[in-house]
């Protein structure tokens, strides 16, 4: 999706700390952080939460364990930490490209 700022980082033309890749998925950290530890894990396919299919049923278990093996090798899964989707503008997307927000390192507050 050429003019989708998570693709742009995918394809490497934005730059952006990564500290996670596979074949399927990024994670990089957010530019404007939430916590002491804020990631965004994203697959690498441009998928947007109304369009989801069956076809990606794998897809929120892998994202899960990419968060845990992040929070792990950054140091702060011991303390806990959230994992957060926002869908649509009541929730305040700004990027249609679906993504999950790894927030930690800090006590955080409630959800809402
Ligand atoms: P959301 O509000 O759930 O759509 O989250 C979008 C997130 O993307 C926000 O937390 C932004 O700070 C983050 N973001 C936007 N542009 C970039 C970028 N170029 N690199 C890293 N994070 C970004
Ligand atoms: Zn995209």
């Amino acid at each position: 999706m050429p003019d989708c700022i998570f693709c742009q980082i995918i394809d490497k033309k934005i730059p952006a700390k990564i500290v996670f890749e596979d074949k399927t998925i990024l994670a990089f950290y957010d530019i404007k952080p939430q916590a002491k530890q804020h990631i965004l894990i994203i697959p690498k396919k441009h998928i947007e939460f109304a369009d989801l299919e069956k076809e990606d049923a794998d897809l929120p278990a892998a994202i899960f364990k990419t968060a845990r093996l992040i929070a792990v090798k950054l140091k702060f899964a011991a303390n806990g930490y959230r994992l957060v989707v926002n869908n649509g503008p009541w929730a305040g997307q700004a990027v249609n490209h679906i993504h999950w927000h790894l927030l930690g390192g800090n006590h955080l507050g409630p959800v809402a």
